[in-house]
């Protein structure tokens, strides 16, 4: 594998890296990060991990959780070897505008753009934390307990569980050398799935009544009063967006939140073949075939209705 060839040399001719994961963080960016932060430290090398928006609490039982540092950036970060991770431009991190002298990217996101000297992007990768594995294979390290429990984490998130389309032989081969070392799936799915707060059930409940069909596609809208009112933000929606997919006649999942007045971030997501990549890359976002994200700005009405017509013409649904 080219790429992984080329982040191997990029490893070994630096000491220490900024390891960078993207915003609105999800388990397969802080699995992933974490896995190489501390395989890292196996071979000897520093790292410091940075997510723009911290770490959710859903994701603070991740090993090395505590020495995630976010918010404003370290001075002169630009001269550290930066790896970016789970996503392929600096915007997804907080990180535009920095000139990085050295800079690798690790991805699987099928909207690329052409950022870094080294770039190891695997479309066909059902998470980057697959790729953290391939990695620490190729590189000889033990899979101690730490990094076992962030990189079975980071593939169970992006492959919903080994129920999502991308789920492979790979991952499922992954997954069980994962568990015999260390990573136990029980434990991990009460933590991602039967930890929630009140707070989030009661937004759960907001969001479900809020779902309306339009033929093939749900649309499910987060105002910021619901917000205020059930004392939650828009980090308590991961997982949200896949509840209307249960519908059998339901192919395609938006779930809108707004983040700040008029600024609606998008997620989506679909089943099987449909694809919701481009309707995301067409309102500047980008993400994966079955999964895809996008920021819409404008009064709710106006948004959804481009947001219905870009996914029914995009996806080929009537
Ligand atoms: P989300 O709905 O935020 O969980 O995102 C779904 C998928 O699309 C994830 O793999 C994200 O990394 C990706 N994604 C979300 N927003 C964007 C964006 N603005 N640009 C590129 N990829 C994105
Ligand atoms: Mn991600
Ligand atoms: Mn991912």
């Amino acid at each position: 594998m080219a790429g992984l060839s080329d982040v191997i040399e990029f490893l070994n001719n630096h000491e220490s890296f900024f390891i960078a994961s993207h915003i609105n963080p999800d388990g397969d960016t802080l699995g992933s990060a974490l896995a190489l932060a501390f395989a890292l430290e196996r071979l000897g090398k520093k790292s410091t991990v940075y997510d723009l928006d911290g770490v959710p609490e859903t994701y603070a039982f991740l090993p090395g959780a505590e020495r995630v540092i976010s918010g404003d950036l370290p001075k002169n970060i630009g001269a550290t070897p930066l790896m970016l991770i789970d996503c392929n431009a600096p915007v997804r991190a907080g990180l535009e505008g920095i000139a990085f002298t050295h800079a690798c990217v690790i991805d699987h996101h099928v909207t690329e753009t052409d950022f870094g000297s080294v770039r190891w992007i695997d479309t066909t990768s059902p998470a980057t934390g697959l790729m953290i594995y391939d990695l620490i294979k190729a590189l000889n390290i033990n899979i101690t307990a730490s990094i076992a429990v962030n990189i079975y984490t980071a593939i169970v998130i992006d492959t919903g569980t080994f129920r999502f389309p991308n789920t492979n032989p790979q991952s499922l081969r992954a997954a069980a050398e994962l568990v015999e070392h260390g990573a136990k799936p029980g434990d991990i799915a009460q933590q991602l799935y039967q930890s929630w707060s009140q707070e989030r059930f009661s937004l759960l409940i907001h969001s479900l009544s809020s779902v309306e069909l339009h033929g093939a596609v749900a649309f499910t809208v987060l105002s910021s009063e619901t917000f205020r009112q059930t004392g939650t933000s828009p980090s308590d929606t991961e997982n949200f967006v896949n509840f209307p997919l249960t519908i059998s006649d339901v192919k395609v999942s938006a779930l809108m939140r707004e983040v700040d007045q008029n600024d609606w971030r998008v997620s989506l997501r679909s089943k099987g073949t449909v694809d919701v990549s481009g309707a995301a890359s067409k309102f500047g976002g980008g993400g994966h075939v079955n999964a895809a994200g996008c920021t819409m700005h404008g009064p709710l009405e106006e948004v959804k209705l481009s947001l219905l017509s870009a996914l029914k013409e995009l996806t080929g649904l009537a």
